[in-house]
């Protein structure tokens, strides 16, 4: 998803205008939107599919459960969450935590289009098969975890939604296991820029 830059843009303004978004019906309902956090310095974003419960009361992104189970996948990976930015396809949470419907996805996609092409990051860390299908209209996250994607210029990394994990404790392995990957990744980018080892798809 790169962009050409939209002058004078800031993560500042793009949250400002989040926060006061009238344009899906999820802002109908809303307690808080959440723009998403991080730097704008962020070599890695990390983009997962709505709000929940716990984000739509705090305003901010994966603080409740599929949250802890994210940046404890991070912490063993050794990538914090302040050197990160981290956000949703939509910001603002679906009615009983369903799948933001289209309109919604296609309503708020300028937005997360936006904080892409300001941040600019090595790579994006797609987060499950919402995020996944909307973004690089990939139908099977399960199938391609794992893999790194380049599409115009920017590279992706696929792995499974943390709130997998919730209840089928296995695939916390898994994320984490996948997150040791990217996070090896990125330290080769940094590094040399040797093409990668991890396998395209
Ligand atoms: N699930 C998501 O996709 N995003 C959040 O911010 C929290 C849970």
């Amino acid at each position: 998803m790169v962009t050409d830059n939209f002058p004078n843009d800031s993560l500042e303004k793009i949250s400002s205008e989040i926060i006061g978004c009238p344009l899906c019906k999820l802002s109908r309902n809303r307690k808080n939107a959440v723009p998403g956090e991080g730097q704008i310095s962020a070599k890695l974003v990390f983009i997962g599919e709505a709000p929940g419960k716990n984000e739509d009361e705090k305003g901010k992104p994966f603080v409740g459960a599929a949250g802890s189970i994210l940046s404890t996948a991070m912490e063993k990976a050794g990538i914090t969450r302040s050197e990160v930015f981290i956000t949703n396809v939509v910001k603002c949470r679906p009615p009983s935590n369903r799948v933001p419907e289209e309109d919604e996805r296609v309503a708020c996609r300028p937005y997360l289009e936006r904080q892409i092409s300001l941040i600019s990051p090595k790579i994006i860390c797609i987060l499950g098969s919402t995020a996944y299908s909307s973004i690089l209209g990939g139908k099977s996250i399960t199938a391609n975890r794992g893999k790194i994607v380049k599409r115009n210029g920017q590279k992706y990394f696929l792995t499974i939604h943390p709130a997998a994990a919730i209840y089928n404790k296995n695939l916390r392995s898994v994320l984490e296991d996948d997150l040791f990957k990217l996070a090896k990744e990125i330290k080769k980018t940094a590094d040399n820029g040797k093409p990668s080892l991890l396998e395209y798809t």
